[in-house]
């Protein structure tokens, strides 16, 4: 029987000839099977991942990534595999080029085995915007694996593949890692190239690890991660993350927003946990203060200004002339448009649009594009000034556990008011992580939060591989 526990375990079992590439494919080929009604997948590439695994069975281990099997969410390309980015308006369209961080993947040695199912071009928090039916969570089929990257999360949770690249404009690896419970990184802006990612707020947008460990986490950036030709906005700097050593008696300093800890909107459960936690952290030495942080409510507005904006011009490529599926009704140019767009696109995707269209417009562009834009400066600011004094910030992902499947979609402006703790990491950049510690007396799984400075990923996963092994 395959048991798959780390990248480190695998590696060592396939080097002893305990298991091989072949059964670690077929064993997690059967999983997606026996749970399809997850939905985590949106299409499964069985032959190719088991011709990958044949020919990787032959050789010695080479890659970082030998034989670790891979989902993709539905929105980084892969040449000649279909992409919708869970959008009826881009059904059936093929990659023509490899997203950079999924050319990184295969030359390791990875085996992507599918596309998993998310949001709608990453907009929501449950993944029940997708245009291809929701995802349930593993640990409870009721619940919401959380979005956009629910797929992702879903599938790794449930042992479908070993690890997923998500995506993260506003939470959406963490929280999906907090609803199902498993480790989420979202890097620093910048940090994995954007090249074959399908955009929705470009300077939001990066891409992320779902993973059962932080060192597998860590192992995974260091593949995908570094400068690249065809992102202009990628770090130049070449970093390794590999290395999660380091000394038990290192004492950090470490702050959290009491604003946030005590938020009205927070289930006392998660408040508590996290405020023990914090305690715990002081017993062992850790320096931890509360840091006054008067910027909580401008957050979730900000990044929905902002976020909304972007989206409305990047997503005006989809006219079903260049991309998207085509309408029949062809009466004349804009009313080809309006169908196809009409058509193609989910309630949501139109509101965000309208949304964005709206603050970008001559008449309002100052008072609320411009403004955001402002107000992402002094957040930038303000964080720059508590990563002077502080290691990290430690703090909840969500402040709920996973709601039931149709409890919170009814509502758009109390699912974005869900987003408070985790957008602040992609209106400021700085990398943040979701581990899952904790659990609630639901049965379900939460995660904490934990954010360093920008670039400063390697102690983010140093220190995140220690707690995880207390
Ligand atoms: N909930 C966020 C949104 O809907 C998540 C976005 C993301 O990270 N892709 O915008």
């Amino acid at each position: 029987m395959f048991n798959f526990s780390s990248i480190d375990d695998y590696h060592a079992d396939l080097k002893t000839g305990k298991t091989t590439c072949m059964q670690a494919v077929q064993h997690c080929l059967f999983s997606i099977e026996n749970s399809k009604h997850l939905n985590s997948f949106l299409e499964v590439f069985a032959e190719e991942a088991s011709a990958k695994a044949a020919e990787l069975d032959k050789q010695p281990i080479k890659g970082k990534l030998h034989g670790v099997i891979m989902g993709i969410k539905d929105n980084i390309c892969y040449k000649g595999h279909e992409v919708s980015a869970s959008s009826k308006i881009l059904q059936g369209f093929t990659s023509v080029y490899s997203a950079t961080a999924v050319e990184r993947l295969l030359k390791e040695g990875a085996i992507i085995i599918g596309r998993q199912n998310c949001d709608e071009f990453g907009m929501g928090s449950t993944n029940e915007n997708s245009a291809f039916e929701p995802v349930l969570n593993p640990n409870n089929t009721d619940h919401v694996p959380g979005g956009s990257s629910g797929g992702s999360a879903a599938a790794v949770k449930a042992g479908l593949c070993m690890a997923a690249l998500g995506t993260d404009t506003g939470g959406s690896v963490r929280l999906p890692a907090d609803f199902c419970g498993v480790v989420g990184l979202k890097p620093t802006y910048g940090r994995v190239s954007r090249h074959g990612l399908i955009a929705y707020g470009s300077s939001f947008d990066q891409i992320g690890v779902l993973a059962y460990t932080v060192s597998d986490a860590a192992r995974i950036l260091d593949v995908i991660s570094g400068p690249d030709e065809f992102d202009s906005t990628a770090i130049s700097q070449i970093n390794s993350f590999t290395d999660l050593r380091s000394s038990t008696d290192k004492r950090y300093r470490i702050a959290y927003f009491p604003d946030w800890v005590e938020h009205n909107s927070i289930d006392p459960e998660i408040s508590v946990q996290i405020k023990t936690l914090l305690q715990n952290l002081k017993h062992d030495g850790h320096e931890v203060e509360p840091v006054d942080f008067n910027l909580t409510e401008y957050i979730v507005p900000t990044y929905y200004i902002l976020t909304t904006a972007e989206a409305s011009s990047n997503l005006s490529r989809y006219d079903g002339v260049r991309y998207g599926r085509a309408s029949t009704e062809k009466k004349d140019l804009t009313s080809f448009y309006q169908a196809n767009r009409a058509q193609g696109f989910g309630k949501e995707v139109k509101r965000r649009i309208m949304l964005g269209t709206f603050v970008l417009s001559a008449g309002y562009f100052d008072a609320y594009f411009t403004k955001a834009q402002q107000v992402r400066q002094l957040l930038h600011q303000q964080t720059q000034l508590v990563f002077k004094n502080f290691d990290f910030i430690v703090a909840p992902n969500s402040p709920s556990v996973a709601p039931k499947l149709g409890e919170k979609n009814k509502d758009p402006l109390a699912m974005y008011m869900g987003d408070i703790f985790t957008v602040f990491a992609n209106l400021t950049g700085i990398p943040a992580i979701s581990l899952p510690v904790f659990k609630h007396s639901s049965n379900l799984p939460f995660g904490l939060q934990v954010a360093s400075a920008e670039q400063n990923e390697l102690s983010l996963l140093r220190f995140s591989h220690q707690l995880m092994q207390q």
